[in-house]
């Protein structure tokens, strides 16, 4: 049985900044990822990583603390604000950090890290490197883990967490994708930087292994998830194909324009934010542009560059124009990119604190599965770069510190106890006789989330919403057995990610029907106002044999009392 000090599940920027922290605080670390740390879904983030440096001439005064109050207002108030401002005054510290590991960034002609303006943001705020900044990120970290002579478990697939009678965690179970083996492996600090859900929905910028099985594991454990319900989406995916048109188009200042070719955000918001609205605004107008017959074919609005010209296309969104010309057959230098909103962002997760703890001692998470909470109902562009960062790094700290307190030991009975509950779930959807394609499961769960739990969302349709999933949780109960071969098994995965989606999807669901008003980006048409009376409060879900259990937490509202959302 393999031991390691500390066991890290996910090789995005998350999992690594926190492995590179628990090394240098003097643990052993391994690191183990689904996928090969490089393709996690980090390096497709394209647009910036947001930190007060006030190195653009119109951010001549910009600070950390704006900054934190633009997040605290973005996230409609629902974020905790010492956590927010804990992002927030960290932010400069570790840009400078990653700039010196040489994270190319792209830079101000006097030498200066470049930063471009995002949306819901006072000042350009958002340090990027061209469009690829998540490419560069990742790439700058996973050469640190290998200095500090990190272990790899490339292509390994945590399917249950070991916590022991007293509610601490002792390790993993995981799948060798490679060979098929499933391997039992102790830790005394297991951190989770599993990433976002995306793919419960079918209109998702998400990679397709940005799973519900990233946060449904601890879920199964007992740990308790956090505001779920709150599903950020992006305003520009690429109509079909939803590839993300990353936010750095309307940074760099292109429009939104309808089929009557008008900049409509001006029906929205102020003429000094127009197309930098925060998303949950922004794609909430693109919607009512569509639904009013405003739209293309009914189905989309266009995201136009012209204007920028050639050259600064060129230099600046570079991915974009390769995305639009290899997937849409346009070329944005010449033609208007048809978008339309796509499910971008889970604001919930694994309830933590700021150093990445949760309720189970030796088990922590940071990043996009985590929910600490900085993003509340509505998450700023660029703010999740620097949440991965910020908080794996003191996850990664604070575990280190908690591991090398304990005995080198795998603790073997809570090991095998573990191993044996997987068995059981594993072999409870390997029913010989069972007839339902995962398959076909998967696409009515992906087309029921967008319509049922999207952008706006009514007490008929998430009740039905609800019903669905429930039925294709019954079905899945009933499913044929996975393919038996044991090498690079994908159809294992696919059904396990399947489990994983649907009971985080109801989830999702029911968290959207149980909160009564609109804030951020849960916006209910049967209930139009946010209610801070009522509503001012988390959610937070513990699994139950029976079903998700609901309950309410406090949030921190210390410094800045919620007023009305502007722009
Ligand atoms: C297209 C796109 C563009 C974006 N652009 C921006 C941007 O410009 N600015 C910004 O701030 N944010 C952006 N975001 C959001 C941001 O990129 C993500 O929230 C962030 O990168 C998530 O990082 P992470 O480390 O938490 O997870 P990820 O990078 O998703 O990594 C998750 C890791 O966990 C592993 N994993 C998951 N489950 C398991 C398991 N069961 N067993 C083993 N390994 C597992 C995976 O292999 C992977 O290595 C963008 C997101 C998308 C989708």
């Amino acid at each position: 049985m393999q031991f390691h000090d500390i066991l890290v599940i996910g090789g995005g920027l998350a999992g690594m900044r926190a492995a590179i922290e628990a090394a240098a605080g003097g643990a052993e670390v391994a690191l183990l990822s689904k996928v090969h740390p490089l393709r996690s879904h980090s390096g497709a983030a394209q647009g910036g990583i947001n930190a007060a440096l006030a190195n653009n001439p119109d951010s001549h005064d910009d600070t950390p603390e704006k900054h934190g109050f633009d997040t605290i207002k973005g996230s409609d108030f629902l974020a905790d604000q010492a956590a927010a401002i804990t992002m927030t005054a960290d932010a400069p510290r570790v840009i400078f950090e990653m700039e010196h590991w040489g994270c190319p960034f792209s830079r101000t002609p006097d030498g200066k890290i470049a930063q471009r303006p995002f949306g819901g943001a006072g000042y350009p705020r958002t340090c990027y490197g061209a469009d690829k900044t998540g490419q560069y990120l990742l790439h700058t970290l996973y050469e640190q883990t290998i200095r500090f002579g990190t272990k790899y478990y490339e292509e390994w697939m945590v399917l249950q967490l070991a916590i022991d009678e007293q509610g601490i965690c002792k390790g993993v179970v995981a799948l060798n994708i490679a060979d098929g083996a499933i391997e039992m492996i102790g830790a005394n600090a297991v951190v989770f930087g599993t990433g976002g859900a995306g793919r419960m929905y079918g209109n998702t910028t998400n990679a397709h292994i940005s799973t519900a099985l990233s946060i449904a594991i601890p879920y199964w454990s007992g740990i308790p998830l956090k505001d779920m319900e709150f599903i950020q989406f992006h305003p520009t995916g690429l109509y079909k194909s939803n590839i993300l048109m990353t936010e750095g188009c309307r940074g760099e200042g292109g429009y939104l324009i309808n089929s009557e070719g008008e900049r409509f955000m001006k029906r929205y918001v102020s003429e000094k934010v127009m197309e930098l609205a925060p998303r949950d605004i922004t794609s909430r107008s693109i919607t009512t542009e569509i639904e009013e017959g405003r739209g293309i074919e009914n189905a989309y609005v266009y995201l136009d560059l012209r204007h920028l010209g050639k050259d600064k296309i060129m230099e600046r969104l570079p991915g974009i124009r390769e995305i639009c010309l290899d997937f849409a057959g346009i070329d944005p230098v010449n033609s208007p990119i048809p978008v339309n909103p796509s499910m971008h962002y889970t604001m919930g997760g694994i309830d933590t604190n700021v150093d990445g703890e949760t309720r189970s001692p030796g088990f922590y998470a940071a990043g996009e599965c985590a929910c600490v909470s900085v993003h509340g109902a509505n998450r700023l562009g660029g703010n999740s770069l620097l949440d991965t960062i910020v908080f794996g790094r003191r996850a990664g700290a604070v575990a280190a510190k908690y591991a090398k307190s304990l005995p080198k030991a795998a603790d073997e009975k809570t090991l095998n106890k573990a191993n044996k509950a997987l068995q059981e779930r594993v072999a409870a959807f390997s029913n010989p006789g069972g007839t339902e394609n995962p398959y076909k499961i998967k696409d009515e769960l992906q087309k029921t989330m967008p319509m049922k739990a999207g952008i706006y969302r009514t007490e008929r349709e998430l009740n039905e919403g609800l019903a669905k999933i429930r039925e294709l949780k019954e079905r899945f109960k009933n499913i044929r057995p996975a393919a038996p071969s044991r090498v690079f098994n994908m159809d294992r995965v696919w059904i396990m990610e399947l489990a994983g989606n649907l009971d985080i999807s109801e989830i999702v669901a029911d968290g959207a029907l149980r909160r009564q008003e609109s804030r951020g980006a849960h916006s209910r048409r049967d209930f139009k106002e946010r209610d801070d009376a009522n509503w001012l409060k988390h959610t937070v879900v513990t699994y139950s044999p029976e079903g998700p259990q609901f309950d309410y937490s406090q949030v921190d509202i210390h410094k800045y009392q919620p007023v009305e959302r502007k722009y």
